[in-house]
C-alpha cells in the first residue's frame, strides 16, 4: 500500500444526538495517541444535526480527526426539501461526503445516475465523496460481484477526469468505499480474499480508465462487520487501504482499536 495512508471511517448512520456526538469524539480521539492518529486517518461520519458540534470540537481543540457527511445532494441551492447541499458541508468544514451508501440505494431509491450527480457535486464544492459500491448476496452467488462493483464504479465516476479523481495530495479526489451488501449490519464479514478480489480489481478498473497513476492513489476502503477483530487482516490486502465503519464505530474503543490495527 505504498504511499496511500490507510483511513478508517465511522458512519454513525442514524445513531447520536449533537451532545452524544461530541462525547463519542473525544473518547475516541484521546484514547489514540498522536503517533496513532497520525499513521491512519481517523474520520467521524455523524448525522447532519451533529456536523456542527463536531466541528467545533475539532477546531476548537485541534484535534487530529476528520469528519464527513452521510449523504449530499446532488443539487446545489433551491427548492429541495429536506436535502443539504455541498456549499453547507463545505462551510461545515466537511472534508468528506459519503455517496450511494447501500442503504441510501435501497431506501431512497438512489440509481447509479443518481450517485454520479452526488459525486460531481460533492467535487463541486470541494468534499471528497467515499463512493460506495458494493453486492447484494444474490449477484454474489451468481459470481457476478466483480462485474456488478466495476459497473457502480464506472457510474458513479462518470465524467470525471483523472485530476478530479486523483485530487491534490493533500486534499485528496475521490475515495471509493467496497460494501457488499450482504455483510453490511450482519455481522457476516467478507474474508480477506473477497475483500483482496474486488478491491483489486477496482483499482485495475481505475486503472483502464484514469491511468496507473491515478489509480495509485485512490485509496479503496472495505466496508461490512468490520470490528477491531477483524481489521487487520483485511487491511492485509494489497488493495486495501482502510475501512468504512457502521455498527463497531459506535464503541468508542472498539473504534479506537480497529484504528490502531490500521495505523
Ligand atoms: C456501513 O454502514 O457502511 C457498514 C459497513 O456497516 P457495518 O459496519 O455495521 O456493517
Amino acid at each position: 500500500r505504498t504511499g496511500r495512508r490507510p483511513l478508517i471511517a465511522g458512519n454513525w448512520k442514524m445513531h447520536l444526538t449533537h451532545l452524544e456526538a461530541i462525547g463519542l469524539v473525544q473518547k475516541v480521539v484521546f484514547s489514540l495517541k498522536p503517533a496513532e492518529l497520525e499513521a491512519a486517518e481517523v474520520v467521524v461520519v455523524p448525522p447532519f444535526t451533529a456536523l456542527r458540534s463536531v466541528q467545533t470540537l475539532v477546531a476548537g481543540d485541534k484535534l487530529a480527526i476528520g469528519y464527513g457527511a452521510q449523504d449530499v445532494s446532488a443539487q446545489d441551492s433551491g427548492a429541495y426539501t429536506g436535502e443539504v447541499s455541498g456549499a453547507m458541508l463545505s462551510a461545515l468544514a466537511c472534508t468528506y461526503a459519503v455517496v450511494g451508501h447501500s442503504e441510501r440505494r435501497a431506501y431512497h431509491a438512489e440509481t447509479d445516475d443518481v450517485v454520479g450527480s452526488k459525486v460531481r457535486a460533492a467535487l463541486r464544492h470541494g468534499l471528497v465523496p467515499i463512493v460506495c459500491v458494493g453486492e447484494g448476496l444474490e449477484v454474489r452467488k451468481a459470481g457476478e460481484h466483480v462485474a456488478h462493483c466495476t459497473a457502480q464504479l464506472d457510474a458513479a465516476l462518470e465524467g470525471l477526469t483523472a485530476e478530479q479523481v486523483a485530487g491534490d495530495p493533500a486534499a485528496g479526489g475521490v475515495v471509493v468505499a467496497y460494501e457488499p451488501v450482504w455483510a453490511i449490519g450482519t455481522g457476516e464479514v467478507a474474508t480477506p480474499e473477497d475483500a483482496q478480489e474486488v478491491c483489486g480489481a477496482l483499482r485495475a478498473r481505475l486503472a483502464e480508465r484514469f491511468g496507473p497513476e491515478t489509480a495509485a492513489v485512490v485509496r479503496i476502503l472495505y466496508g461490512g462487520s468490520v470490528k477491531a477483530a477483524n481489521t487487520a487482516g483485511i487491511l492485509a490486502g494489497p488493495d486495501v487501504d482502510g475501512a468504512l465503519v457502521g455498527g463497531a464505530s459506535l464503541d468508542a474503543d472498539e473504534f479506537a482499536q480497529i484504528c490502531r490495527s490500521a495505523a
